[in-house]
């Protein structure tokens, strides 16, 4: 099908064009091409910043707004300009990314727009003039083709899910739109506390080295701290050890944390909980040491040790140092 009229707004909130953003802009982009239609990008920046130009490779159109609040990540500044661009252009389908502005302004957004809002897509497809998108169910048991039939589709997808953008033949516009800074904001930032440790966030990270409950406190993570920075790694965990108050939440895997999908997750005991395994399905290659032969984590990875984890993570730390 071919619909000249028919437009994806795609939202990067990122400062700068990541792999998030990238696979982003692939999502917005290939639903465009299959429409027949314009893929619009809106991005914080102005007409000559480097970000605006990076995207114009990837978009028919940039629309870049040099504005502070937008650059602090201000959901109300976001959500009433987003709403402002969308009343103007009357697109068919936005999609955002997987942080934590993206999921919080998703339903919102379709609300003001009397649309239909969904999260956590991992693929978005138009069938038969519809929007459809594909996303993990019951806990990861199941996959669900779920189409949306209000308009605007608003759309927050999975990290990593997308294949990057491929490069126009020719770059797309790039233009402004003006931004009512004075709106009537319900709220806004006063300060911001980075609760992650340093490095990239845990979505977009390569290799992730993380710990469950079985590691039975606190002191066992600095090793899992000390292997992942000898594999330049990120550090995860279960539900059960955050809960516990054992790390810090943001470093949260599973239904209702973090869904990530790295080249290798090790997961070091932890028992592989189905609402666990749904926020590492997309990982390349999973990994397990548990003492529990039959614990289910080892239905879900590639490489298995049953052993106890004390008799292999410092040892693992010590060989990969020398070899590393
Ligand atoms: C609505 C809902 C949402 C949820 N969302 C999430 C979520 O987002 N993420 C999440 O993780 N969980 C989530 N949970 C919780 C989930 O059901 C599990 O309870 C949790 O994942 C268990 O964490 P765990 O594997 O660390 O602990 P456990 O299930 O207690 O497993 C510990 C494992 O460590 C192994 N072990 C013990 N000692 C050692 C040792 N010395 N060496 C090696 N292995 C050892 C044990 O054999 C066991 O397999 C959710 C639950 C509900 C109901």
């Amino acid at each position: 099908m071919s619909d000249t009229n028919f437009k994806v707004i795609t939202a990067a909130f990122s400062q700068d064009l990541n792999a998030a953003t990238a696979g982003l802009l692939g999502a917005g982009q290939r639903l465009a091409n299959d429409a027949g239609g314009t893929h619009i990008a809106i991005c914080c920046g102005s007409i000559d910043s480097t970000l605006s130009t990076q995207i114009s490779a990837f978009g028919d159109r940039v629309i870049a707004i040099d504005s502070e609040p937008l650059a602090r990540a201000e959901p109300e500044a976001w959500l009433s300009c987003l709403r402002s661009i969308s009343a103007q252009e009357t697109p068919d389908a936005i999609l955002l990314g997987n942080d934590t502005l993206s999921q919080e302004i998703t339903p919102r957004l379709a609300h003001r727009l009397n649309g239909a809002s969904i999260g956590d897509a991992q693929s978005v497809t138009i069938d038969d003039g519809a929007i459809v998108i594909t996303r993990s169910v019951y806990g990861g048991k199941a996959i669900a083709d779920i189409e949306l039939t209000a308009s605007p589709a608003v759309v927050w997808i999975r990290a990593q899910s997308m294949d990057p953008a491929d490069k126009n033949a020719a770059p797309g516009t790039i233009e402004t739109v003006p931004l009512n800074e004075s709106a009537d904001l319900q709220s806004h930032i006063i300060d911001t506390h980075d609760e992650v440790s340093e490095g990239e966030r845990l979505e977009d990270a390569q290799i992730i080295v993380s710990g469950g409950r079985g590691l039975g406190g606190p002191e066992p993570f600095e090793e899992l701290v000390s292997l992942a920075k000898v594999l330049k790694a990120q550090n995860a965990a279960s539900r059960a050890a955050c809960d516990l108050g054992w790390v810090p939440h943001s470093w949260q895997v599973g239904q209702t944390g973090c869904k990530v999908a790295p080249q290798l997750y090790l997961a070091v005991a932890i028992s592989g909980a189905s609402q666990h395994t749904m926020g590492i399905a997309d990982s390349k290659a999973i990994a397990a040491i548990n003492t529990d032969r039959d614990a289910p984590i080892f239905k879900h990875c590639q490489f298995g040790l049953v052993e106890d984890f004390q008799q292999v993570v410092g040892p693992l730390r010590d060989k990969l140092s020398d070899l590393l």
